[in-house]
């Protein structure tokens, strides 16, 4: 279904970022993934791109926290690839804190990684899309974008800011064939969730299976995690030319959670 459609994941070495990588290799578009991890995993990774794209892949060191990184690596896919057809903004890290305890540095490195470096991929990428006439930007928010949870002032700002700049892109790209959304999961069992998972049951002295139910599944109205792969389906519809006047939204995928 992406034949012949390239594509930039931002975050994509682990996690949700990995699964949506091989998602969109597999409907054949070939792929640039990006994110820090052991160099072994990251050459394996780009090999099982390959092989389900029939397409080169590649990667990028680029780190989210930097413009100028952020800039090189969409030349690096524009001289690679010719051009970025599809925008994936993955990338993302958690602290979680009371706010007056919340570590300044923690703070501007999440709005950092987790807003701004969409604001500085999209500014990059949108022009070549609408002057191809096609493009999809697809932001990885966060049930975090629509309602809070204490101690995580800075992820649960940068995930509302994210919501924010995905309507704000859609109206400026919507003559122009170039879709923006953001799609936004609840609980998703990966690295990121795992570590709070420890960390909770560290505190309380209780169990991995009780730190899931009280820390995090009680928030799903259906008791159950998300899957990474049915968040990456979810994008690979938001890829196809179906899903052609879906723009400016923000769709849930999180057992319930937001419609309490
Ligand atoms: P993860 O920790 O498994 O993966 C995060 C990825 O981001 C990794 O590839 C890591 O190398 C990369 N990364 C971290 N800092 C970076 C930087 N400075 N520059 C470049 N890359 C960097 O996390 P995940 O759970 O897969 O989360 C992915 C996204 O999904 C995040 O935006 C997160 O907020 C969002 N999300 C996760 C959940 C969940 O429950 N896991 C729920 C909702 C939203």
């Amino acid at each position: 279904m992406l034949t012949g459609r390239t594509a930039v994941i931002t975050g994509s070495t682990s996690g949700i970022g990995r699964g949506i990588a091989l998602k969109l290799a597999a409907e054949g578009a070939q792929i640039m993934i990006n994110g820090f991890g052991d160099k072994a995993d990251i050459d394996a990774l780009i090999a099982e791109l390959e092989k389900l794209s029939g397409k080169r892949a590649f990667y990028s060191d680029a780190d989210m926290t930097d413009p100028d990184q952020i800039a090189e690596m969409i030349k690096m896919a524009d001289a690679k690839m010719g051009g970025v057809d599809i925008l994936m903004n993955n990338a993302g890290i958690q602290h979680v804190s009371p706010v007056e305890d919340f570590p300044a540095d923690k703070w501007e490195q999440i709005i950092a990684i987790n807003l701004s470096s969409a604001f500085y991929t999209t500014k990059a990428v949108i022009t070549g899309m609408k002057s191809r006439g096609w493009g999809r930007i697809i932001n990885l928010a966060s049930a975090h974008s629509l309602v809070a949870s204490p101690y995580k002032s800075a992820y649960v700002a940068a995930k509302h800011g994210i919501a924010g700049l995905t309507k704000t892109v859609a109206l400026e790209a919507a003559e122009f064939g170039v879709t923006v959304n953001a799609v936004s999961p609840g609980y998703v069992l990966t690295p990121l969730v795992q570590a709070q998972i420890d960390a909770v049951a560290k505190d309380r002295g209780i169990s991995e299976d009780e730190a899931k139910l009280e820390g995090f599944l009680a928030k799903h109205p259906n008791k159950d995690f998300i899957e990474v792969d049915d968040v990456a389906a979810t994008v690979v519809y938001l890829c196809s030319d179906a899903a052609k006047g879906i723009t400016g939204t923000n769709i849930s995928m999180d057992g319930g959670w937001t419609a309490v």
